[in-house]
């Protein structure tokens, strides 16, 4: 019977039932074999595309792509929020500027005030020193940029210093302690002549303000040889009594 069929149609004919087993399992390996490459492109290529395109960004924009970022990642509300200035300008560190509705007078005219916390403190301070004969008075409180901006450039142009010498005896606008109405200048009422004056601190004030001011949360801003260079203020005293005031001071300067 086999002899009946020609011979290229016997070589054919037999082929399909040798090959009938393994070509399904070839086919299906193959099938599969497409099917996880294709995965793996659909799961895998668009996340390396973007990570490319990410370190494009990166290079072409460094601080930009480091925000863009940021707004992705983090709600609305926290990339409002920008870390503190932590710069000094000449020994000199940033301060906000009080609120008005913030400040209380401390002296009877109230041309001198400082914020609530620290006039109410530093009226008890001051009594209670007038209870043993020493007489604090106050020479200046809060002052905002404009006047220190006088203080700072015209002074500075009217005694011919230049811009470092005068930032060793005043703050330029902007980082001076007395914007944020925590610091005040103190003098002696019996020996006015000392005002804002190193010789202030062979004063009575002077003794008694280091022997109690820190009972009234006052401190020294400006000690000698302060890590800061400014000369030494013995008649500048700074509040720290609260944690407003404390973070004002402390914050900044211990950020790294
Ligand atoms: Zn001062």
């Amino acid at each position: 019977m086999i002899d009946d069929i020609p011979e290229a149609v016997r070589k054919t004919a037999p082929t399909p039932t040798k090959s009938s087993l393994p070509m399904p399992i070839l086919a299906t390996v193959v099938g599969l074999g497409v099917v996880v490459v294709g995965l793996l492109i659909f799961l895998f290529y668009p996340k390396a595309s973007r990570e490319t395109a990410q370190t494009e960004t990166e290079v072409a924009s460094g601080i930009q792509s480091t925000s863009n970022t940021e707004i992705i990642q983090s709600p609305p509300t926290e990339t409002v929020a920008e870390p503190e200035p932590i710069d000094n300008v000449l020994g000199h560190l940033p301060y906000q500027q009080a609120k008005a509705s913030d400040l209380a007078p401390i002296t009877a005219d109230g041309s001198i005030r400082l914020k609530k916390s620290a006039a109410k403190e530093f009226r008890e301070m001051q009594s209670a020193a007038r209870q043993q004969g020493i007489i604090l008075t106050a020479i200046s409180g809060f002052r905002d940029e404009a006047t220190q901006e006088y203080l700072f450039f015209e002074v500075k142009k009217n005694r011919r210093q230049d811009t470092s010498t005068r930032a060793e005896v005043s703050a330029p606008p902007g980082y001076s302690e007395h914007h944020t109405g925590y610091a005040v200048d103190i003098g002696d009422g019996k020996v006015p002549g000392t005002n804002l004056n190193t010789n202030f601190e062979k004063t009575a004030a002077f003794r008694w303000l280091e022997q109690n001011a820190a009972r009234y949360s006052f401190e020294l801003s400006f000690p000698r040889n302060n890590p800061q260079g400014i000369s030494y203020e013995p008649w500048h005293w700074r509040y720290v009594g609260d944690r407003h005031s404390l973070e004002t001071f402390y914050k900044a300067r211990n950020l790294k």
